[in-house]
């Protein structure tokens, strides 16, 4: 998916939380705490996509428990970062993203870090439904109104946006990982080194 398209799908914060739902929940919002579905969405106006917990008590939105968790970043610069540095040829400085995104250069650098981390982590599901334009990758069923004519079964393995997240962390090399890296990262860099 190319940046125009990021732009042009995920117009604004409440377009970006959206998809986000759709990705991480499919429908069937959980707790991100305590795994209960028994939640309901927040009806604040000011404070978007914020649901409630029954079970816990507990107050969420779809970033909690995320690299994107507390950001004060706007979800579109996220995406278009993570557009940028799928599509990067070679590693893309944190400079170079701040420029690219009107950040600053330790935000850039810090939005780097976390999408690095996640490519090669457990959140790499999250990554791949922020570049696919189409959400039936998920194997789930699209949403009424998302759906085509033209839609197609799912891709699997090679070719699909797995091998793309994986490339991308690759070309950019060394992972900085806040605690001790699993191995996966390990090896994703070891193999660029
Ligand atoms: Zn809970």
């Amino acid at each position: 998916m190319n940046l125009i398209s990021i732009f042009s799908k995920y117009p604004t914060q409440e377009a970006c939380i959206e998809h986000l739902e759709t990705v991480r929940w499919n429908d069937n919002p959980t707790c991100p705490y305590c795994k209960s579905d028994k939640v309901a969405r927040k009806n604040e106006l000011d404070k978007v996509g914020r649901w409630n917990c029954h079970a816990c008590k507990s107050s969420f939105n779809v970033l909690s428990g995320t690299i994107m968790q507390k950001t004060k970043v706007p979800l579109q610069k996220w995406f278009l970062a993570i557009g940028l540095m799928v599509n990067a040829k070679k590693s893309l400085s944190s400079c170079q993203l701040a420029r690219d995104l009107e950040l600053n250069q330790k935000t850039a650098w810090y939005v780097q870090t976390r999408i690095r981390v996640a490519m090669v982590h457990k959140e790499r599901h999250l990554l791949q439904g922020i570049l696919e334009a189409d959400e039936t990758y998920l194997g789930g069923k699209p949403r009424k109104g998302n759906r085509r004519e033209d839609d197609k079964p799912a891709p699997k393995g090679h070719g699909t946006k797995k091998r793309l997240i994986v490339g991308a962390v690759e070309r950019g090399g060394r992972v900085t990982a806040p605690s001790r890296p699993p191995r996966s990262v390990a090896m994703a860099v070891s193999r660029t080194s």
